[in-house]
């Protein structure tokens, strides 16, 4: 049974165990589950992350309660099927999706998923950012995926759902060093039970800032409404990868704010010549991983990929390397400004 320290990182530490051990079948006790976080423990949607993962590969499960900071989990051999994960909260459907998909991808016949719960949270990927920007990168490396957005979730009045169809097959390893040339940016702003000049005045600021036209913003208006919620994507698509970046309305924080902050990224990523965002390199990598290689070039990584690196040599045996050095040697470094970019490889 691997020992793992939950207090290396959040739920995302749990996550990530979660789908090496049933993709591996390799059985992992974790203690102190998410005790930096303000409230420490295993909370609703990890739970579900953990339901989602022993349902599917018939797991044998202790410490599985609300606020545990222990689990034991050991994996039986994964299992295709319909499964319907109702995560009861606005957790986030997205991240309960990425803890089994893998796995389900590497199943003997298809499955497919409901999820229900928030289909836009902070601090989560977004299902666009899934459609647009993770499944794509999957299907180069040769999955099969359909992702439906059934209904949208908002935090936090949740009640979103997604239908996900997954075809068995096996991830071959690939390169993403360029992006390739621009095609094109664009920018939503998604209203629910908010008022439709929110949406205005922030696709204003972005056509302002960014130099986009009207055929490239889209205010939508989720009828029925769902709930309160308001999300600015700005999809940036290249002929290689694309990068959908992320920013949520909230009280007491101005629309010009919300595009600001939106536009700022969207800037920073198009001027730097990044490829591989920040949030996608911390979600490509356990699918390379999977896949027995890969290499992609990337901004800065973030200490969720540092952790995801850190797990991931504990479960598979690959070497994983920044720039050409192994991950300890690099954490230290992780700040230099001056670097053009980082060259993530796995082999
Ligand atoms: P917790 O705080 O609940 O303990 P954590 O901080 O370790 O958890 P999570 O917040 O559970 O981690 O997971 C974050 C995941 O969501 C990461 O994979 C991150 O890349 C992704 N993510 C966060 N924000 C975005 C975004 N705007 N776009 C895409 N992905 C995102």
């Amino acid at each position: 049974m691997l020992e793992l320290n939950g207090a290396e990182g959040g739920g995302q530490l749990l996550r990530t165990a979660l789908t090496l051990s049933i993709c591996t079948g390799t059985p992992f006790r974790m203690t102190g589950i998410r005790t930096g976080r303000p409230k420490p423990g295993l909370m609703r949607q990890h739970l579900t992350a953990v339901e989602a993962a022993a349902a599917i590969s018939g797991a044998e499960v202790r410490g599985a309660n609300p606020g545990s900071l222990q689990l034991e989990f050991v994996p039986g051999p994964v299992r295709a099927g319909d499964y319907r994960f109702p995560i009861g909260t606005a957790g986030s459907t997205t991240l309960v999706l990425q803890t089994v998909l893998p796995a389900l991808l590497r199943a003997n016949s298809p499955s497919t998923l409901h999820l229900e719960g928030g289909t836009h949270n902070p601090m989560a990927p977004s299902v666009d950012f899934l459609t647009r920007a993770f499944i794509p990168v999957l299907r180069k490396m040769g999955a099969h995926v359909e992702l439906k957005l059934e209904r949208y979730g908002f935090y936090p009045a949740g009640g979103g759902s997604l239908r996900v169809d997954i075809a068995p097959g096996t991830l071959v390893p690939i390169t993403l060093a360029d992006r390739g040339a621009l095609k094109s940016v664009k920018a939503q702003a998604l209203i629910s039970a908010v008022p439709g000049t929110v949406a205005d005045r922030e696709l204003a600021v972005v056509a302002q800032r960014l130099g986009l036209g009207s055929e490239a913003l889209e205010h939508r208006s989720i009828r029925p409404a769902v709930g309160p919620g308001n999300v600015l994507m700005i999809t940036i698509e290249s002929e290689n990868v694309s990068e959908v970046i992320t920013s949520f309305g909230a009280r007491g924080v101005t629309s010009e704010a919300v595009a600001e902050r939106a536009c700022s990224a969207a800037r920073a990523y198009i001027d730097q010549g990044v490829v591989v965002g920040e949030h996608l390199a911390d979600q490509i990598l356990l699918p390379m991983a999977l896949a027995g290689g890969g290499s992609f070039r990337t901004s800065r990584p973030s200490e969720h990929f540092c952790s995801n690196v850190s797990l991931i040599s504990r479960f598979v045996p690959i070497d994983i390397t920044v720039n050409g050095h192994p991950i300890g040697s690099f954490i230290g470094n992780r700040i230099d400004s001056n670097t053009s970019g980082w060259t993530v490889e796995l082999k």
